[in-house]
This record gives structure tokens, C-alpha cells and sequence, in this order.
């Protein structure tokens, strides 16, 4: 049996990547403090938007302060929420004008610290702009503002017979412009594809006000894919202020099973075998014990089996019924063939709802374990998730925490979610750096550090673990050809200080890395590897909010 790498004890960065010590987290880099927004900035934004739609107390800012995860706090120095692209434009042009950094933020659900915003910067949320302006049923796709809600777009095609595919699980809440620039993913992406796949063309005001038009509503692009660099590109490379989709047609049958496990090991391993025997499921979602528990004593409650030591929800979707079923009896079989203990097929619509709000409530549900919640999000191998997730049943064990797994599990994605009081002394350094390990855990395992989430804030610090200095000098440079002065969503996604430096001389310091290794030119990732399995690894710290 393949055993998952130990995990990792001892590593430190060379002195110069240091984090600083701040109350906020940063990697890599002093805290950026440009001090408070000029008042002039706050009159002039008034004048633009309107005095409502101008926060500038501390009360009101604080609302602002965090996203979905919670873990990390920042003030922004002042935040306005424009009303039409137009006043997104000038509101642009203005912050060029006085050299004011700015976040753009939609609905605020993010899983990374992406739309927080630092004192000396503006926060642009766009939730104001929710107009869907076009459904446009002949061709199979639609035209939104950036704020128009995830569920309210399918909702609106749902008269033509069409849904919008990618419906991560805020979907009731995070908006069209987050998932666009999260990349956002969801349950029926494994079939469908994540928002990538979605996007036709859009709309984009750069740092300095200009707007540009990137791909081709008739979903032809001509030169490079510019839609597929911006998508993902988490708020560093301007603002969305329209989105041209592509539509699907609503499957006419679905079958949503519930298969039961006695050993998260024996589901894992049923989730590569489904895979493996070339069935494409439309979902198949993991939810172990833990998370099972929190869902049934919460008003999601969908009849999980409170016994299994975990559960997988299978979805399959076509367009005759019979096919379907077929498939379906096929799935079951293999999934008994595989340890499942029971099979149990949603008998009507309204309990394959129950089922899946169930599943889509559950970080909700996970609020009833403890007062925080640490969201974690990687992606490994599909045939290494038994191995990964019982290393990060070990890691939990030997930080004594709770942690509740629920993901994509057809995708390899993974989110361990650890539960704590985060006012108990020492808990936040431990979640910290049980964390680290999890996530060291799936890189070792040939995963990678965000399947859907997005680097924000968080993940910086595991940046150079899986990227090279020219990788991410790379990356750099491409932020640069949209953003030259790094004013929009600064700090974020690449660590920025550290590449700065490795964009002087690239080829030196990757050769110089290469010899402390006792290799010529080998990759921060592969280190990485060879460090976590020599059991000898320690990530820095990041510094929870207080
Ligand atoms: C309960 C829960 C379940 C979740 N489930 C999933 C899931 O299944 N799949 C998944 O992928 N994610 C999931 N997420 C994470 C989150 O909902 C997604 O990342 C979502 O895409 C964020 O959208 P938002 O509108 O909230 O964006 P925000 O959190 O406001 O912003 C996210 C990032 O997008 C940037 N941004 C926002 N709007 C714009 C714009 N108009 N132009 C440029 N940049 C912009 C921000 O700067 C920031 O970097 C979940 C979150 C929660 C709380």
C-alpha cells in the first residue's frame, strides 16, 4: 500500500523571505502600509457614486474587513460601491489619478483574503452592478454585470430551458465577477467544467481607466486567449465590469445516489475506480463523519447516514431517461463493488434537492463546531486522495483539532476545514500550522495548493513551494503588461517581494538553488518534495489576524 509522506518537522526560508511581523498576515514581504486614503479621495468618490455609497467610518469599513475566511482581517482605508460600469470607470480613473491602490471585491465569499484591502487602499465592490442585461436563448448564452449572483443567472435561463453549469456551493451568494476572477468551480463542474469553460468574452477597466473588450461573444476568440489569462487571475489584473457566458440546455433526467462507507479510505478509493471505469458523474461529493454530523444537526439536515465514516453523493444527468438509469445501475454496482455499504437513489426532485442542500450548506452547517473555521483547498492525484486524506486524519490527530472534510471529490480537490475558538491561547499557531502540514501533505502527494480557492492572502506562502523564481518572475512580468504599477489588488497571489528579487537575476538564483541542493537548476517544487519525504520541512508561519 502506497503510504502518504510523513510530514514535515524542520525548514526555514532564507532570512531575506522572512515574513515580517504584523498583526496581518503577509509573505515574504513587510506589511504594505501606505498610510489612510487622502480625505480629498473620499469627496471626490462622493461626488461619483453618491455619498450613500461612499463607507468611510470605522463601523462601516469593518463590514468590510474580512472575506469567507475568516482567519484573516484587514480595514480598508475607504470603500465604494459604484452603481454602472460608468461610474466603475471614473471611480478607476480617479484612483489612477491620485496613485490609490484598490480591491475589487464582489460579494465577499472568497476562501483566500482576495477582496481584503489594506488601510492606504480603496475596496470597489461591485454588488451594485447585478443586472443581468442579456439572456439570449438562440445562441445559448447571456451577458451580466459583474455583481449579478451566481444562482440568480440560472435562475433567469431557467424559463428557456438553460442553466449557467459552474455553481460552486455559495452560489445563493458570491457573484458572476468573483467567480471570474476565482476561476470559480462547484459540484457540477467535473462534468461541465469550471468557469473557464464558461466565459466568453469580457469587459475590463485596467488600473488606469482604460477598458478594454477581451475574447469574442460568438465564442470564436481570434489571437491569444486573453479571456483564459484573465480568468483566474483574482482581482491582480483589473475589474470586470461585463461577462458574455455560454449557456447549457437543462438535463432532462438526473439520478443522484448516496452511497455509504464504512472507511473514508475504501470511498476514496470508489471515487478513482468510478473514474477510472470511464463514467464521466455529472458531481461526486465527499463528505466525511464529521461534516456529516454537523449537516444533520443543522435545519440542512438531508438524511445522511450519521454512521458512515463517510458519504458520497454521486450525480448523473443526460438527456433521456433511460440512459441514464442505466448508467446509473452501473454506478451503483460498481460503487457496492468498491465498499460501499449502501446505495440509495433519490427517489423525486425534491429529495435529490434535500441531498444536495445538504452538501452546499455544509460550511454553513460546520458554524455549529466551534466559533472558526479554517478552510483549506488543494488538489491531489485522485488515486492519492485515501492516502492524502488519512495523512490529514494524522496531522489533526497530532494537533488534536477538529477537522471536517467536504469536496469535489471527482476532481481530487480537497477541503479539510478545521474547527476552533480561535480566542483559546496557542489554538491559532496550531490550526496555523496543522495547516501548513496538510497542505505540504498534498504537494507531496503531486497535488497543488488551490483547486478553486485561489491564492489571495493565504496561500502566498506556499507559492514558492510549487513554483520557480522564473515561474513566478513569469507571472510577474504577465501582471504587469495589465497593472505596470501593481495598484489593483496589490500584495496578493504572487509574493511579490520575494519575486522582485528573483526577477533581477532568475537564471543565478535558480542556479544558486540548484547547487545548495546539489543539483544543477532543480525546481523549488521538486525541493519541496525531497524535503517533505525526508520528513524534514517546516513552512513558515503565517500570523492569524488577532
Ligand atoms: C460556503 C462557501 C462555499 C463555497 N463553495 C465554493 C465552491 O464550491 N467552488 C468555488 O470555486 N468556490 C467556493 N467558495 C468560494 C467563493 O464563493 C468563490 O471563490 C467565489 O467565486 C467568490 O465570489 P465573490 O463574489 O464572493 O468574490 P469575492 O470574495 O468578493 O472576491 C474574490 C476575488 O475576486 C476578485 N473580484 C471580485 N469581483 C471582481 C471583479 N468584478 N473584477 C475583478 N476581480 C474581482 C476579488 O478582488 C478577489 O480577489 C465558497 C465559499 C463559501 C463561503
Amino acid at each position: 500500500m502506497v503510504r502518504a509522506p510523513a510530514v514535515l518537522t524542520t525548514f526555514s526560508f532564507p532570512t531575506r523571505y522572512r515574513p515580517a511581523r504584523s498583526r496581518v498576515y503577509t509573505f515574504g514581504m513587510p506589511d504594505q502600509n501606505f498610510g489612510s486614503v487622502d480625505p480629498a479621495v473620499a469627496a471626490a468618490l462622493s461626488h461619483i457614486v453618491g455619498p450613500r455609497h461612499v463607507r468611510t467610518t470605522k463601523a462601516e469599513r469593518v463590514t468590510y474587513s474580512k472575506d469567507g475566511l475568516t482567519v484573516h482581517q484587514r480595514m480598508p482605508g475607504i470603500v465604494v460601491l459604484p452603481g454602472t460600469r460608468d461610474e466603475v470607470i471614473a471611480v478607476v480613473r480617479l484612483l489612477a489619478a491620485h496613485g490609490v491602490s484598490f480591491v475589487p471585491r464582489g460579494a465577499g465569499t472568497g476562501l483566500s483574503g482576495g477582496a481584503l484591502a489594506h488601510e492606504g487602499a480603496v475596496l470597489l465592490v461591485l454588488t451594485r452592478l447585478n443586472r443581468i442585461l442579456d439572456v439570449d436563448p438562440k445562441n445559448r448564452r447571456a451577458t451580466v454585470e459583474p455583481g449579478v449572483v451566481n444562482a440568480k443567472l440560472s435562475a433567469a435561463a431557467a424559463p428557456h430551458g438553460l442553466l449557467y453549469a459552474p455553481d460552486p456551493s455559495s452560489q445563493s451568494a458570491c457573484t458572476i465577477g468573483g467567480n471570474v476572477a476565482e476561476n470559480a468551480g462547484g459540484p457540477h463542474c467535473l462534468k461541465y467544467g469550471v468557469t473557464a469553460n464558461h466565459v466568453l468574452a469580457l469587459e475590463v477597466v485596467l488600473a488606469d481607466g482604460q477598458v478594454v473588450q477581451l475574447g469574442s461573444s460568438g465564442g470564436e476568440p481570434w489571437g491569444p486567449d486573453l479571456v483564459g489569462l484573465f480568468v483566474g487571475s483574482e482581482g491582480n489584473f483589473g475589474v470586470v465590469t461585463r461577462i458574455t457566458v455560454r449557456l447549457l440546455p437543462v438535463p432532462q433526467a438526473i439520478r443522484t445516489l448516496l452511497a455509504d462507507f464504512g472507511s473514508v479510505r475504501t470511498a476514496g478509493e470508489a471515487v478513482s475506480a468510478l473514474i477510472a471505469s470511464g463514467i464521466v458523474p455529472a458531481a461526486m461529493e465527499m463528505m466525511d463523519q464529521s461534516c456529516i454530523g454537523a449537516v444533520e444537526d443543522s435545519i440542512y439536515a438531508a438524511g445522511y447516514p450519521r454512521d458512515a465514516a463517510a458519504v458520497l453523493l454521486v450525480e448523473l444527468d443526460g438527456r433521456a431517461d433511460a440512459s441514464v438509469a442505466v448508467e446509473a445501475a452501473s454506478v451503483e454496482t460498481l460503487l457496492k463493488s468498491h465498499g460501499a455499504r449502501s446505495v440509495k437513489t433519490a427517489v423525486d426532485a425534491r429529495e435529490r434537492e434535500r441531498l444536495w442542500l445538504g452538501r452546499k450548506k455544509a460550511f454553513g452547517a460546520m458554524g455549529r463546531l466551534s466559533r472558526d473555521l479554517a478552510v483549506q483547498d488543494a488538489v491531489v492525484p485522485r488515486s492519492r486522495l485515501p492516502d492524502v486524506l488519512e495523512a490529514i486524519g494524522r496531522i489533526a490527530q497530532r494537533y488534536d483539532l477538529k477537522v471536517s472534510n467536504v469536496f469535489h471529490a471527482g476532481d481530487g480537490n480537497l477541503h479539510p476545514n478545521i474547527s476552533f475558538d480561535g480566542r483559546v491561547d496557542g489554538l491559532r499557531a496550531r490550526v496555523d500550522a496543522a495547516s501548513g502540514e496538510m497542505m505540504a501533505a498534498c504537494i507531496a502527494a503531486g497535488g497543488t495548493i488551490t483547486g478553486e480557492h485561489g491564492i489571495g492572502l493565504d496561500k502566498l506562502r506556499y507559492m514558492p513551494l510549487i513554483f520557480g523564481p522564473d515561474s513566478l518572475a513569469a507571472m510577474l512580468a504577465v501582471r504587469r503588461v495589465f497593472d505596470p504599477l501593481e495598484r489593483v489588488n496589490p500584495g496578493k497571489v504572487i509574493p511579490v517581494h520575494a519575486c522582485r528579487e528573483w526577477a533581477v537575476a532568475p537564471s543565478t538564483r535558480n542556479a544558486e538553488r540548484g547547487r545548495r541542493n546539489g543539483k544543477a537548476g532543480s525546481q523549488p517544487q521538486d525541493e519541496a518534495r525531497t524535503r517533505l519525504e525526508g520528513s524534514a520541512f517546516r513552512l513558515p508561519a503565517s500570523e492569524f489576524t488577532e
